[in-house]
């Protein structure tokens, strides 16, 4: 059996769930959820990141500990996946007993192999990045990410020796092309890399809201590397050895563009430096921008998933979030664009096809599902439709599934307008054109799922299949004719209302 392991980012607990979140969630489930049609044993992972000064901040300014500050914020991700449909399999918080047992046990290892040491760091501080910034880096003397001024922090640290490392990454990079994807982003993360890599502090004495440092208590560890360990945390590094092999280093991890640094640079060496292999792959995606801005929430752009969901359907968001964008290139979300997609692609093509076909099996054949023919003329097209979609998901690449997926859909409205059933005589014909377009029905089912599960299964219910489009192995079921006749069919209200 394939194993897939799949994680997100984990969220700063301060932040609320946004679209921005939710584009990641949405595309790492859809990944999640092809993975298990395809009967691969699937581990997804995603959580929350509740260390370091900000949190620390906010709790005082509420009158919290910073415990019970996190404790309240966390369920808020967890009810926004849960209404997102996000099917994850395990949600970490950093302020977990597991959690600080396997930082602890990570770094250690790190701190034994001799690439850790301590020294005074000097240096200009993002305090909402919480890192440590070169001057080159800065934008006119403002963090790159945050444009806000940087300050200047002084103390005592344990530091890590990134610059060991420098060429090793080099090395494994060039050894492993299809670490990072897609190749731009690769490429980005290898600049990093050629312009050398310094040593890099990884703890604090300043605050104490952190993994304490099992060798020297007057030490916690910054929230950076600690949040990384997350990835080994969920898979128990350090308890269970064999689980832990069974899962790691085949993971891949999927990460917006901000954070190339930590995850393709730092992450990788770090593991290189506790005697385990680098990540096998990260997917770098683009930001989901809003009127050309990334969502923050000083920017006061934020869009809240949950009210389009409420407004547009669950699915319809889903469907938008993947379909409009690229995997791997920035889009900008607008809401005409969703309503554009709304009623071309979901109310006019996919509802109008259900809609036409159980129409006419009810009016004309009393419900009673005709058979697909194993000559039909969308047959060929239905097969070569359904391989680019399984060879999309297999890529990262919702968009082209969709695509893939909407051209078999477009193929069969054609169909039905040239024929015209709803005009034909009963006979073979009639029978014929309907049994095939239930067909593509089934198939887009299949290929639809891991976006529109709800959709989906709704749709295999009005076409009389038994189960759910996630049950038994999809590459088996993309094959043509797979349809039975005589299932009864259902005419229920159209799906997608079209809207003004
Ligand atoms: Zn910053």
């Amino acid at each position: 059996m394939s194993r897939f392991f799949i994680t997100t980012p984990i969220y700063y607990v301060n932040d609320v769930p946004h679209l921005g979140h939710a584009y990641t969630m949405v595309s790492a489930d859809s990944f999640a959820r092809w993975h298990r049609q395809i009967s691969d044993d699937v581990f997804f992972l995603t959580g929350t990141d509740e260390h370091g000064l900000k949190i620390a901040q906010a709790a005082a300014e509420n009158g919290m500990s910073p415990k019970e500050w996190t404790d309240s914020l966390a369920p808020r991700f967890q009810d926004a996946w849960r209404k997102l449909n996000i099917s994850y399999d395990d949600f970490i918080r950093t302020t977990e007993p597991r959690h600080y047992e396997t930082v602890q046990s990570f770094l250690k290892s790190v701190y034994e192999n001799g690439y850790i040491y301590k020294d005074i760091y000097r240096g200009l501080y993002c305090v909402s990045c919480e890192a440590y910034y070169q001057e080159a880096e800065l934008d006119n003397g403002n963090c790159p990410i945050h444009g806000r001024p940087v300050v200047v922090m002084e103390e005592e640290n344990y530091f890590f020796r990134l610059s060991a490392f420098t060429d090793r990454l080099l090395e494994w990079y060039e050894r492993h092309p299809e670490a990072v994807g897609p190749s731009s982003k690769r490429n980005e993360a290898l600049g990093f890399i050629r312009q050398g890599l310094q040593d890099i502090s990884i703890t604090r004495t300043s605050i104490d809201w952190g993994v304490p440092v099992p060798w020297d208590s007057q030490h916690v560890f910054y929230v950076w590397y600690d949040a990384l360990i997350n990835y080994l945390t969920a898979i128990d590094y350090g308890r269970d050895l064999e689980k832990f092999e069974l899962w790691w280093p085949s993971v891949h991890h999927i990460i917006g563009k901000d954070i190339i640094r930590f995850h393709c640079v730092w992450w990788p060496a770090m593991c290189m430096a506790a005697g385990i292999d680098p990540p096998a792959n990260i997917f770098v995606h683009g930001w989901l921008l809003v009127g050309g801005e990334k969502m923050a929430k000083s920017a006061g752009n934020k869009v809240d998933p949950l009210e389009l969901a409420n407004e547009f359907g669950l699915d319809a968001v889903r469907y938008y979030l993947l379909r409009d964008t690229n995997f791997g290139s920035d889009g900008d979300f607008t809401y005409e664009a969703l309503t554009s997609r709304y009623n071309s692609d979901l109310a006019n093509n996919l509802g109008n096809l259900l809609q036409r076909v159980t129409t006419v099996v009810v009016s004309k054949l009393g419900g009673q599902a005709p058979k697909p023919t194993a000559d039909s003329p969308l047959a060929v097209f239905a097969g070569e439709v359904m391989e680019s979609a399984r060879t999309a998901w297999s890529q990262f690449a919702p968009q082209d599934a969709l695509e893939a997926i909407w051209s078999l859909i477009h193929e069969a409205n054609a169909r039905l307008e040239v024929v015209a059933p709803w005009k034909l005589e009963l006979g073979s014909e009639l029978e014929n054109v309907l049994g095939d377009a239930l067909e593509c029905l089934r198939l887009v089912c299949i290929g639809l799922y891991p976006v529109m599960p709800d959709t989906s299964s709704e749709i295999w219910r009005r076409i009389g299949m038994d189960g759910s489009p996630e049950d038994g192995n999809a590459l088996a079921a993309l094959s043509w004719g797979q349809y039975q006749s005589s299932k009864v069919i259902e005419k229920g209200i159209p799906l997608f209302p079209r809207r003004k």
